[in-house]
């Protein structure tokens, strides 16, 4: 059936120049019906001229027009890069209205590209990571996605099952020949290669979350250490009031800095002794919780004063990646490094908050390593995670059903984990689920 011609703004109204796309059988048209120019349009040609509505002109723009299918959409397409006012945005897509086209539905350009076979799924929802990305390691790590690598990451995996399937139908045909144990012999490995792409794929969601979310560190301790010191020196800025007096920080207080390509969120937290009012211990209670969120906890110890028992009975209360600062180190001290390290058994990083000292320690120490070479794929998506954990787990269960049960258990297994990586790149993907993945798009992408 032929597809309504749509449009959409492709960028938010207010800036000097907006785009607005067309795509569909009579997107040349709908175009050619409210664009005049003194020059023909052609393929892929920026042409200058006018958008009427009738015989009123409208703006003065800049239009280009792809032929299918060599466009986005694969469809026939056109855009006018129009001023960005929206009264004029506005009144031009009444003029396309006129023609017939409807206004498309948010990620409907990209539905249709991934119709018409320009890309698979999971490049499709690259695109709205690499718009939606807020550090430069997240936007390559989609970039790499849009590019098509776990798109070849997975097909690679299900050309093992296919070659897998292939023996074992041969031996499902001769049954007769005994030959089972050379079938598993055969098919075995490639199962396993498989088993272990999946699993080691998955395994990269760890870091891809951290590549999109960012991690994020509570700086807590006792009042006085200078962990607000501290939290403006990491971030670089003031943003922290700090002062001489104990319990000055009696609310939390978070901002974020990117290190090394990825977000990081410091939380400044109230510092932890008895409280004295009410103020001061809702700030102690929050500081306990920021704490328990943060996917790192810096521990500030004041290097001048010692370890005592407050920051021991605050390091107890402490679960998960603690990291000990040892800060004033600027200062004579009351105690080293490597007795610090022995209370508390783990890293130590000597710190200076007024100069400076240890920051680039501290911080590569808050930011995980990502893992593996910055060229690698990485799963930023818990879909495709669950995904490859359920692709995994049918071929654990199809290399169990060849000592347990008969081949054709196993090729069920392996035909059920070929499917779940379909989902991935959308070959078996439910309507449904193609569905709430491009509802999540912007209008015009
Ligand atoms: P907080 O209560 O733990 O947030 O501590 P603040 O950051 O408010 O600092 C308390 C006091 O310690 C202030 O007077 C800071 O100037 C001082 N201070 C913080 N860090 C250092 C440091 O590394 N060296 C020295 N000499 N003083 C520091």
């Amino acid at each position: 059936m032929d597809k309504d011609t749509i449009y959409a703004p492709a960028t938010p109204g207010g800036g000097a120049i907006a785009v607005i796309r067309i795509s569909g059988s009579r997107a040349h048209r709908v175009l050619e019906a409210v664009f005049k120019s003194a020059k023909k349009t052609a393929h892929s040609v920026l042409t200058h001229g006018f958008i009427v509505n009738g015989s009123k002109q409208i703006d003065e723009v800049m239009a280009v027009k792809f032929d299918a299918p060599r466009s986005y959409t694969g469809e026939d397409m056109a855009e006018i890069y129009c001023h960005g006012g929206r009264v004029g945005i506005s009144r031009i897509m009444a003029a396309l209205s006129g023609q017939g086209a409807r206004l498309a539905t948010p990620g409907e350009f990209t539905k249709r590209a991934f119709e018409a076979g320009k890309m698979d799924l999971s490049a499709a929802g690259a695109v709205m990571e690499l718009i939606g990305a807020n550090s430069a390691a997240a936007a390559d790590a989609a970039m790499r996605q849009l590019s098509g690598a776990l798109f070849d990451k997975i097909t690679q995996m299900q050309k093992l099952l296919t070659d897998a399937l292939t023996v074992i139908e041969a031996g499902i045909e001769y049954p007769e020949e005994d030959i089972e144990a050379d079938v598993q012999k055969d098919a075995a490995p490639l199962i396993e290669k498989a088993h272990n792409g999946c699993f080691a794929l998955a395994q990269t969601f760890e870091s891809g979350r951290l590549l999109k979310t960012g991690v994020s560190a509570a700086i807590v301790g006792r009042p006085n250490v200078g962990k607000s010191s501290l939290f403006n020196m990491l971030l670089g800025y003031d943003r922290a009031i700090v002062t001489a007096l104990p319990g000055t920080t009696r609310d939390s207080v978070d901002d974020e800095t990117i290190y090394l390509g990825i977000p990081l969120k410091l939380i400044d937290t109230a510092g932890q002794r008895e409280a004295r009012d009410e103020v001061e211990r809702i700030g102690v209670e929050r500081a306990k919780n920021a704490a328990k969120g943060a996917d790192t906890k810096l521990l500030v110890i004041d290097r001048s004063a010692g370890v005592t028992e407050r920051d021991k009975h605050i390091f107890k209360s402490l679960d998960g990646d603690v990291v000990i600062a040892l800060n004033k180190c600027d200062l004579p001290p009351a105690i080293t490094a490597k007795q610090c390290g022995e209370i508390f058994n783990r890293d130590v990083i000597e710190v200076c908050a007024i100069d400076g000292q240890g920051r680039d320690e501290l911080l590569a120490r808050i930011r995980p390593v990502t893992g593996g070479d910055e060229n690698d794929v990485t799963v930023t998506s818990e879909r495709h995670r669950d995904c490859l954990c359920a692709a995994a787990a049918s071929l654990k269960a199809a290399r169990y059903a060849f000592d347990t049960a008969d081949l054709d258990c196993v090729t069920i297994d392996i035909k059920e984990a070929w499917d779940k990586l379909g989902e991935i790149t959308g070959q078996t993907a439910a309507e449904e689920i193609i569905n709430s993945i491009f509802d999540t798009f912007c209008l015009g992408k």
